[in-house]
């Protein structure tokens, strides 16, 4: 696994590694994912490993092309028709 920075490149704060859960979209689909990401304790901001950030693209490609066998349905996702 490639080292995530320790410093925010964002506002220049420290990066905690923690494991966390991420929104991937591919399509009209949506999957919850949890990974290892280094977040910002003063922004918030959260920062990938490169190996990480290809595995979201892995992950979301495969939601795009509907191969599901990796995933399992936990709900259905929504778009709010009225007017918030
Ligand atoms: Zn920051």
């Amino acid at each position: 696994m490639s080292e995530i920075v320790s410093v925010c490149p964002i506002c220049g704060g420290d990066v905690v590694v923690k494991e966390v859960e991420k929104m991937v979209k591919g399509g009209n689909n949506v999957a919850i994912i949890r990974v290892k990401a280094g977040v910002c304790s003063k922004c918030g901001e959260r920062i990938y490993s490169k190996e990480t950030h290809e595995k979201i693209q892995r992950i979301r490609r495969e939601l795009k092309e509907g191969v599901t066998k990796n995933f399992e349905a936990i709900g259905c996702t929504y778009i709010y028709k009225a007017e918030v």
